[in-house]
């Protein structure tokens, strides 16, 4: 039975009662007839539990009691029917009926209106490895963080097993794409741990925002989201994407890139990790398999059964990279120990197993680079919200974003470029404080200002001449 249904059953019933407790007769007069009316009232506001709470008077305390208890019950059903168990968020059936009213809502006023598709990725690997109680536990981490995420406007619900659902009014595609990314980094930025169980987690996003003409119904405006997000997963996944029509030119100006770019920076980065990954082998070269040394056999095998279980190629390349430099740990433990002919004593027994965590500790730090990519992203972005590629203001921005924008801006200021010539350091400095507040984080460039004032900054302030920015 739909929840709506169960509230109106329960509402009924409880309506029933009271109507019986109150010896209830034909001749309804005085003050069973504004009690009714009260009740009557709450029942139809269910929602607002602070009003259905709220003491109802009656001259017999027992009734006004019973009421009052009564009232509150039928509020905490009405919540229940609504919420999730496991994450406690807004349930799907609540969350479409969200939906379905603002899409209403925004249709006949002509109002934005923007719906967000989120998945987990990857999720199957997680209860796979740790289990369906951690899988649980971090389906409640992704669920609170996105809580604390949301805008206090927007509704963010359940939507299937790993799946969640943010309604956002009066939210174009861009407001929508700039809000859905913040969720994207922040649940990125906030790994999953508890028990000694670290686990990174990442979202897909789809995004779609309601056009004025023709209006959208809710089956269509949630068909979009969901190919948005196919998108973003088939993209390489922790991303957000807004729906394109299929030869959409003019769509979207923010946010997505052309695929032939796409497809170069693509290949440059898999380069870069191709050459991480080498350096990392190099390292592994003069040992033998047994004690560390990276195994071609192994790698192809694991590369073949990744492939015949049905992983995609990137993933196949990751386990293949994986499978090479599994024993990455073992080049900290000394050689004495690894060769010694005799069996091990309990403490070198240990050092052994700490192999494995020795590993990801290098490797976690070999892929910081990844960490960079946000910094990259948002460089252009202004204190003001004016930038690109997603308009975040202040705070939002990440914080290595808005130090990056002022080394740059800096730089290109005292540097002669073909199209304009340098400004003196002065200058330089003057255009930045001018500019602190819209284009820079104002207590940033204080800081920055500060560190010739103190003569700690690199850099040659004496450089001359003048140029404007192009990028
Ligand atoms: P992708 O990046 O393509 O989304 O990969 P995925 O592994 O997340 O794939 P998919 O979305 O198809 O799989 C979702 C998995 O989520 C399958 C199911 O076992 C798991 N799941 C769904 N609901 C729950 C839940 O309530 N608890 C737990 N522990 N797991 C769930
Ligand atoms: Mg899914
Ligand atoms: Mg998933």
């Amino acid at each position: 039975m739909p929840s709506g249904d169960v509230v109106a059953v329960v509402a009924a019933l409880a309506l029933g009662a009271v109507l019986g407790a109150l010896g209830f007769s034909l001749v309804v007069g005085g003050h069973r007839a504004s009690l009714l009316a009260e009740l009557a009232d709450r029942l139809a506001r269910a929602t607002d539990r602070d009003a259905v709470a709220a003491p109802i008077h009656y001259p017999d305390p027992r009734i006004s009691r019973s009421l009052t208890s009564l009232a509150a019950r039928i509020a905490s059903v009405e919540a229940m029917a609504m919420t999730d168990p496991l994450t406690r968020l807004t349930n799907r059936q609540a969350s479409l009926r969200t939906l379905t009213d603002e899409v209403a809502r925004a249709n006949r006023y002509e109002r934005a209106l923007s719906v967000v598709l989120i998945d987990i990725d990857h999720f199957k690997r997680v209860n796979d490895t740790h289990g369906h109680a951690v899988g649980d536990a971090v389906l409640r981490h992704v669920a609170d963080v996105l809580t604390r995420a949301v805008r206090s406007t927007d509704t963010l619900g359940r939507y299937g097993g790993e799946e969640f659902i943010v309604v956002m009014p009066e939210t174009d595609v861009d407001g929508g794409l700039a809000s859905a990314e913040n969720l994207r980094r922040e649940v990125a930025r906030a790994p999953f741990s508890e028990n000694g169980i670290t686990i990174d987690v990442t979202i897909s996003v789809g995004l779609t925002g309601r056009v004025a003409k023709p209006s959208l119904d809710v089956d269509e405006l949630l068909r979009r989201a969901d190919t948005a997000l196919y998108t973003a997963k088939a993209q390489g996944r922790d991303q957000v994407q807004p729906f394109r029509e299929p030869d959409d030119d003019a769509g979207i100006i923010r946010a997505t890139i052309d695929l032939g770019a796409r497809r170069r920076a693509q290949d440059i980065g898999r380069a870069a990790f191709a050459a991480s990954s080498r350096h990392l082998l190099a390292a592994l070269s003069e040992r033998q398999a047994w004690s560390g040394g990276a195994s071609r056999l192994i790698a192809d095998l694991a590369g073949d059964l990744a492939t015949a279980v049905g992983l995609p190629e990137g993933d196949v390349d990751r386990v293949r990279t994986a499978s090479l430099l599994h024993d990455l740990g073992k080049l900290a433990i000394p050689d004495e120990i690894l060769d010694k002919p005799a069996p091990l004593t309990p403490r070198e027994w240990r050092t052994i197993v700490e192999h494995p965590k020795i590993g990801q500790v290098v490797l976690e730090q070999a892929g910081a680079i990844r960490d960079a990519a946000s910094i990259v992203l948002h460089h252009h972005e202004w204190f003001d919200g004016r930038g690109y590629p997603y308009g975040l203001a202040g705070a939002e921005i990440p914080l290595g974003s808005r130090i990056v924008a002022i080394a740059d801006a800096y730089e290109a200021m005292i540097s002669n470029r073909p199209y304009k010539a340098a400004i003196s350091h002065a200058e330089a400095l003057a255009e930045l404080r001018r500019e602190a507040g819209s284009q820079f984080d104002p207590a940033l460039v204080n800081v920055f200002i500060d560190l010739y004032a103190k003569g700690v900054a690199r850099g040659t302030p004496s450089r001359v001449g003048a140029r404007s920015r192009r990028s």
